[in-house]
């Protein structure tokens, strides 16, 4: 059981970011493993997580969803978490796949409001309300995780919908986010790395993480703020542009992807390139066998998408998202093409990539749940 368990934390880890650009919606991990009414277990679990990360999957009809979670400091020693678990959260903070705070205070909201996230809390914020005008002006953009027949399920605090309603980055998120941010700190897993970090910079934490994927920094006084240390961030120059795109495979939303200026990214079967795409395993037998391991590359330049083929067999574009086969664009292998704002490649019939926002689930959802290897007691939920 202990190995299952294990194997749950593994997956579950792929779900939590602190990348601007894929999480999508923000939580108190101190919070959300404390939803003892959601499957009656101990009073403190990890696997909570995942029910709540499949709850929002479902909810937004697509697979790898990824959460943004702040995390008290004194979690990584709460005992009421097993040691399997806190030696878990450590290494999520270690590796900034997560944000470390020593006082969480209105941190949650104020990523929120930055990113522009639904938060997935059962805390009523009335006090910040001026301050949040979207708490009250934005049904659903935060949504309570509670017990429900399948899983837990989302509630509203205001108004009717219960489903999480993403908004838009603040203006100052998006100041925020268009610069890069060094900590002073050393090793620091949010704001270091990616060059100027000082000789020992590859030694440490979070150095192979780019500046792209910076999570936003903390506003006190007005001043960038790193939210771990508390020290006053250095502006490290404009940011990289980056363009989020989804894979949709049979009609489903795999999983999103950031193209960033600086460095192209290859999707395939089973690309050999560092930070490939890797479809193989959504594939059927025919689709495996038309696609290359390496299939179509995709740059980002001067804000354009380009796609260029590069696989055996090619690949096709279908302007506008258009399923008529009149429609599609034959790409042939080397043959690169811009890829318009609404238009995806197509590297086999029902195998699609393009922008993540034009590209919805198109099919009746049945999300892989990332509890998958969970212990049907942990599973095991109360009935109303
Ligand atoms: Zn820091």
């Amino acid at each position: 059981m202990r190995f299952e368990i294990s194997k749950v934390l593994d997956a579950i880890e792929g779900r939590v970011c602190t990348d601007p650009s894929l999480a999508r919606a923000v939580l108190d991990l101190a919070e959300v493993i404390r939803y003892q009414d959601i499957d009656g277990g101990r009073p403190a679990s990890l696997l909570r997580l995942g029910m709540v990360i499949d709850a929002l999957s479902r909810e937004l009809e697509e697979d790898s969803v990824q959460v943004y979670a702040v995390v008290h400091r004194a979690l990584l020693s709460d005992a009421d978490l097993t040691s399997n678990e806190r030696m878990v959260v450590r290494r999520w903070a270690d590796d900034g796949l997560v944000e470390v705070l020593d006082n969480p205070g209105d941190r949650m909201l104020e990523v929120a409001d930055l990113l522009g996230l639904p938060v997935l809390s059962r805390v009523r914020f009335d006090g910040l309300r001026g301050r949040f005008p979207w708490l009250v002006e934005q049904p659903g953009r935060v949504v309570a995780p509670v017990p429900g027949a399948g899983g837990p399920v989302f509630i509203a605090h205001v108004g009717g919908g219960h489903a999480p309603v993403a908004g838009k980055r603040s203006p100052t998120g998006m100041k925020l986010l268009a610069r890069q941010w060094r900590c002073p700190e050393s090793g620091c897993a949010l704001f270091g790395g990616g060059g100027g970090g000082g000789a020992f910079a590859d030694l440490a934490g979070g150095a192979d993480r780019s500046p792209a994927a910076q999570p936003p920094p903390s506003l006190r006084n007005g001043v960038p703020t790193c939210p771990r240390h508390g020290a006053r961030l250095g502006d490290g120059g404009p940011r990289p542009r980056t363009e989020v795109l989804a894979v949709r495979v049979g009609g489903l939303v795999r999983r999103r992807f950031v193209l960033s200026e600086e460095q192209p990214v290859v999707a395939g079967r089973a690309p050999e390139q560092e930070g490939g795409i890797m479809l193989g395993q959504w594939l059927n037998d025919e689709a495996r066998r038309w696609i290359s391991r390496g299939h179509v590359r995709f740059e980002l330049r001067v804000g354009e998408v380009i796609v260029t083929d590069v696989s055996t067999n090619g690949s096709g574009i279908r302007p506008a998202g258009s399923m008529n086969e009149a429609d599609r664009i034959p790409l042939a292998p080397q043959q690169s093409r811009v890829l318009g704002e609404n238009d995806m490649v197509e590297l086999y019939p029902g195998v699609q990539i393009g922008r993540a926002e034009e590209l919805p689930t198109g099919a009746p959802f049945t999300p892989t749940s990332v509890m998958a290897e969970a212990p049907t007691m942990a599973m095991r939920l109360p009935r109303p």
